[in-house]
């Protein structure tokens, strides 16, 4: 199918975000094709999509998500019995099954949130990798959507995710193994916890108490690398940090504050901070009554946020990158929030609109390594675009009203993931006091 985009007001973000006004985007086989002032390009045998008045941006890019959950708070999350009937049932064949309808169910979410690549970063039993497969081959409802998936991820006894979304050793040849089982199962990328999180956190004040030593990362990270996949890694404190950069770990994901030769060595590899705020925030900032989480927990999840923003303005100042990601499936993280994201990351950098766009799109694709094919509305790259009625850079929410969009060349007409009215309203609730 051919379409031409209509006299778009296009932002470009790979040049600071500036606006083309009255542009045509000719769209073939899933390609931008060419870019046009508006009615040089051949209608004819075009489907025409009228996008004047409205602004075309890049489709978005989640860099750190989970898809097992919906986002709903709950108590499964933090362990005990009732995690343990759960992770129990998903080994059955029904819940297996309902566990492969949850995955898509979340991967629609994201594609109808106008998320046209999203990265795993541990998801259980391979559910991601299954779900890829499908999508890739043109099937679902998530059709179109790019996923990079991590399958299981990895880390020791005790690590963060350990019995639930990782799978464990505690011998470097161990964890070398479980390197290979999941790229064999046909991961993207290697997802390692480094430090402890904030939900199983034992100690005030520590949230990312770390788990894996340096030589286990780097054997981890070796391995990967000689498997030609980048290594991701879960970290939220500066000891973590410093394990996972000369470990040789290619993004840090969270993040804390960096010492200087963590940054030395992230720069030098081209590495990355990802930043996720969408579970710090509400966690820290709203009421225990609402989370459901300890005192302990939102003590902890400031200092992660804290951490995770002293990590990013490092990156800045050496001129490393910085992705964000929303943790979807974490507490009050939904499948359908990233513009939430990019707000935070506006607000809690004191970037400006513009700059948490050019995160968000281009920037995700630096740091994922497919820039060369989406993240930016240009010639020869993939149709992925949302066209939005209102002005992003005046105002980051218009990117929650999205008109149509594309991602691979598969429009979408008014794409509405379905919304969990609580949860929203206490996120919006959050976002004035921002
Ligand atoms: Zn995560």
């Amino acid at each position: 199918m051919k379409y031409i985009v209509s006299d778009a007001n296009l932002i470009d973000v790979e040049r600071g975000c500036a606006v083309e006004k009255h542009r045509d985007i000719v769209v073939d086989g899933g390609k931008i094709v060419r870019i046009c002032a508006h009615g040089e390009a051949d209608k004819d045998g075009c489907k025409v999509i009228d996008a004047s008045g409205k602004f075309v941006v890049p489709g978005l890019i989640n860099a750190h998500v989970h898809l097992f959950g919906t986002g709903m708070p709950s108590k499964i999350l933090g362990g005990g019995s009732a995690q343990q009937k759960v992770l129990a049932f998903v080994k059955t064949k029904l819940g297996a099954k309902v566990l492969s309808a949850l995955v898509a169910s979340s991967a629609k979410k994201q594609l109808l949130s106008g998320v046209t690549t999203v990265r795993t970063v541990g998801d259980f039993y391979g559910s991601d990798i299954a779900l890829k497969r499908k999508t890739d081959a043109g099937k679902g409802g998530a059709k179109g959507l790019r996923m990079l998936v991590s399958g299981m991820a990895i880390t020791v006894p005790g690590g963060h995710g350990a019995g639930t979304f990782a799978r464990t050793s505690d011998t470097v040849d161990g964890l070398v193994a479980l390197v290979d089982e999941t790229v064999a199962e046909g991961a993207d990328l290697v997802k390692i916890c480094v430090t402890g999180g904030v939900m199983d956190a034992k100690k005030r004040g520590e949230p990312g108490e770390v788990k894996m030593t340096f030589e286990q990362v780097k054997a981890v990270c070796d391995r990967a690398h000689a498997l030609g996949k980048k290594v991701a890694a879960h970290v939220q404190s500066t000891e973590g940090v410093r394990i996972a950069a000369l470990g040789g770990v290619d993004t840090i994901e969270h993040g804390a504050a960096p010492d200087e030769e963590s940054v030395k060595a992230i720069k030098e590899r081209g590495g990355a901070f990802v930043v996720t705020y969408s579970p710090a925030l509400p966690f820290a900032r709203l009421s225990p009554d609402v989370t459901k989480m300890n005192e302990m927990c939102k003590f902890n999840s400031e200092i992660v946020l804290q951490g995770m923003s002293a990590g990013a303005k490092a990156a800045f100042v050496a001129g490393i990158d910085v992705g964000l990601g929303t943790d979807a499936s974490c507490p009050f993280c939904t499948q359908y929030n990233t513009w939430r994201e990019v707000v935070y990351v506006d607000k809690m950098l004191g970037v400006g609109a513009a700059k948490a766009l050019e995160i968000a799109t281009i920037g995700n694709a630096r740091v994922l390594g497919i820039d060369a094919v989406t993240g930016s509305v240009a010639e020869g790259k993939s149709a992925d675009l949302l066209i939005l009625k209102g002005d992003p850079l005046e105002d980051l929410r218009a990117l929650r009203d999205i008109d149509g969009m594309m991602a691979q060349g598969r429009y979408i007409k008014r794409p509405r993931p379905s919304k969990m009215k609580n949860i929203e309203a206490q996120l919006d609730e959050l976002a004035e006091e921002l």
